[in-house]
């Protein structure tokens, strides 16, 4: 199983990688096993993985398996997981366009895209503290009840799911997502949906 979870590791990396969602040595994923999180060892390309560069830690965020030291925002994800009993793998990046609008401060709060308003609601954003800190943990953990992903303030973004593959869903539909509302910045500004339409397309989420 370890195995496993690994070798989902290493090809969604791979795969953010490719689509340049996890530029350099930025960025973090995880998966939950058992009572235990398998996590990318600090200063590893999410890209370029390899089975070394994941590790086995604790809820209190000890190394408990591996050689390496496990990634510095692991407390992050360690609370997302324990709010989240749904939740199974994390992905966490500096993706370019959704960590424009973490850098200018502004949410993807606006009903622009009806599949967006079906998938996230409103991605909402995280005040900034120091990447790593326990004041990070608390400003970006104050939404995970609500929310599945969080802009977090001049840094970048984190998801998460019970299937690798739908949190990396959710990523890459993010990030194309906050594209397009760049886009329609530069045409002159998005028609957003009005309270009626998206009401019914939270109707259909219920339904
Ligand atoms: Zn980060």
């Amino acid at each position: 199983m370890l195995n496993k979870l690994k070798s989902e590791i290493i090809e969604y990396g791979r795969l953010a990688g490719l689509k340049n969602y996890t530029p350099g040595y930025s960025g973090n994923l995880s998966a939950r096993y058992q009572d235990k999180i398998l996590i990318t060892s600090s200063g590893s390309a999410n890209g370029y993985l390899n089975e070394d560069e994941i590790v086995l830690i604790d809820f209190e965020g000890n190394l408990i398996e591996g050689e390496k030291k496990p990634s510095s925002e692991k407390l992050l994800h360690i609370e997302f997981y324990k709010q989240r009993p749904d939740i199974n793998y994390i992905i966490h990046v500096h993706s370019p366009y959704l960590s424009s609008f973490a850098c200018a401060h502004i949410p993807l709060d606006e009903p622009v895209m009806a599949e967006n308003v079906f998938y996230f609601g409103q991605i909402p954003l995280a005040d900034y503290a120091m990447p790593s800190s326990a004041e990070l943990v608390r400003n970006t953990a104050k939404y995970f009840k609500e929310y599945d992903a969080v802009l977090m303030a001049n840094h970048g973004f984190i998801t998460g799911a019970s299937t690798i593959k739908d949190a990396f869903m959710k990523l890459e539909l993010a990030e194309s997502y906050a594209k397009v509302v760049i886009n329609t910045k530069i045409l002159g500004g998005a028609k957003v949906l009005n309270n009626s339409e998206t009401e019914k397309i939270n109707l259909l989420k219920r339904g």
